[in-house]
């Protein structure tokens, strides 16, 4: 079956939407108590798909270039606007709406229970320059959906709720970053794509770049996090699968690679005379992409940039300057592709005699979701009849900012063709109700479960 025309179906006829029950849907013992005999059934709660649509439209007004897509940077007159939009929809909600130090609007609203850490859920509401209109925007809207969707309902959770979208994502994760206390001073003198610095920005939003510390949240001190958002890649799409359980955001690890062969004479020197060092890099490529896609697991391995020396026809290049990129969930199997491909140079450096030198320049820490969480998502999706399958998502997300102060969960929806940053970005409406769906059948089983 289609999987779009199967979505569908299954919002329509949810049996789902336990307010706060975690039983699961369909379970059908025998009522000891006869009065529950008589009781109503459990009103489904879903999101209105309508007024989601609606508002997603609303909000792509909000810096909306000739190009069909957005110009909504970070700090910029359309970032400030719609986040006064944004903040008007929540207060009607019942929230209380802040902007902290760090320009991140937040607004909460209280729990029932006395003592309670609270569940915060949320995303970013920037674009890059010529961006597209889901990138953040799936998961704030579909945010704001399910907290409108909880107010309607007049349904008040345990643990109080923060929604929360974050300060300059696309520009270094500013306001997320900010409240796990990881903003360096330095950063505020950067200029950004708005042509404002973080710091004149953080002022535009209402921000205090002077104070910013106080942003700062302790670890420990929130329940759990979620966070919707557009794959941005194409796997869900092409696998036909509703909705991705984000095992972790990928760690980086970054080198400057440099083969270091014989400058010579491109006419004189004869072919077993040679050290050429392009013809080492391109070895060294070669091996790159050979070991990536034969060792076991999903790493991905890159030579994003190459330089010959000195680069010109008729001279035999001395030297190659590269960079190797490797990614994965995990730091550790970083490390091993990573003596995988440096056993090799050493094996291609003795054939050749050339030499292979790795100078590491850039280090970003995996950060794996809550297994509990990732459980509570596969469980809200099959309750919703949707299928569901564990991805790493191999971009960076404000949740790998947030998962330094508590358990994290992201729920991920197809993006068409796996295209993102780009005006003809596109998730389909009926993907993006799913999503909401499953971000808040997920946020009610972390309400009544907590995770302790
Ligand atoms: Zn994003």
């Amino acid at each position: 079956m289609d999987r779009r025309h199967f979505s569908r179906l299954s919002v329509l006829g949810a049996t789902g939407a336990w307010l706060g029950d975690p039983s699961r849907p369909g379970h059908s013992s025998r009522p000891s108590d006869a009065r529950e005999w008589f009781a109503p059934p459990r009103q489904a709660l879903a999101v209105d798909g309508r007024r989601l649509g609606e508002r997603m439209r609303t909000l792509a007004t909000f810096g909306a270039n000739a190009d069909g897509g957005i110009d909504r940077l970070a700090f910029s007159d359309a970032n400030i606007e719609a986040l006064d939009w944004i903040a008007g929809l929540l207060g009607n909600a019942g929230f209380t709406t802040k902007t902290d130090v760090a320009g991140n609007l937040i607004a909460r609203k209280a729990g029932s229970e006395a003592g309670r850490r609270a569940i915060m859920f949320g995303s970013h509401i920037d674009s890059v320059p010529g961006g597209g209109n889901y990138d953040g925007q799936v998961g704030s809207m579909g945010a704001v959906e399910v907290a409108a969707t909880l107010a309607d309902a007049g349904h008040t959770t345990r643990h109080p709720l923060e929604v929360a979208f974050f300060t300059n994502e696309e520009g270094g994760k500013t306001g997320s970053r900010a409240l796990a206390g990881e903003v360096e001073a330095f950063e505020l003198d950067l200029e950004t794509a708005s042509g404002y610095t973080i710091g004149v920005g953080l002022r535009r939003l209402g921000g205090d770049p002077d104070r910013l510390m106080e942003a700062r949240r302790e670890a420990g001190s929130l329940a759990g996090f979620l966070e919707l958002h557009v794959e941005q890649g194409a796997v869900l799409d092409q696998d036909d699968v509703d909705i991705g359980i984000v095992e972790g955001i990928v760690g980086i690890m970054r080198w400057n690679v440099t083969v270091e062969g014989r400058t010579n004479h491109a006419g004189t020197t004869p072919m077993d005379r040679r050290a050429d060092a392009m013809v080492g890099a391109a070895q060294f490529v070669s091996a790159v992409h050979r070991i990536a896609s034969t060792m076991p697991g999903r790493q991905v391995a890159t030579v994003g940039r190459l330089v010959a020396e000195p680069g010109v026809p008729n001279v035999i290049p001395g030297r190659v300057r590269m960079t190797l990129e490797i990614r994965d969930l995990s730091m550790d199997s970083i490390a091993r592709v990573y003596e995988a491909i440096a056993a090799e140079s050493d094996r291609l450096a003795a054939a050749s005699g050339m030499v292979y030198t790795f100078d590491r320049f850039y280090v970003s820490g995996a950060a794996p979701t809550d297994l509990r969480i990732r459980d509570m998502i596969e469980e809200a999706a099959s309750g919703l009849r949707l299928s569901a399958s564990r991805m790493p998502s191999g971009a960076g997300h404000d949740a790998q900012s947030i998962a330094l102060l508590c358990p994290v969960g992201m729920i991920f929806v197809p993006s068409v063709d796996g295209i993102s940053h780009a005006p003809n970005e596109r998730t389909e409406l009926s993907d993006i109700e799913n999503g909401s769906n499953v971000l808040l059948q997920t946020l009610l089983l972390l309400d009544a479960r907590g995770l302790s």
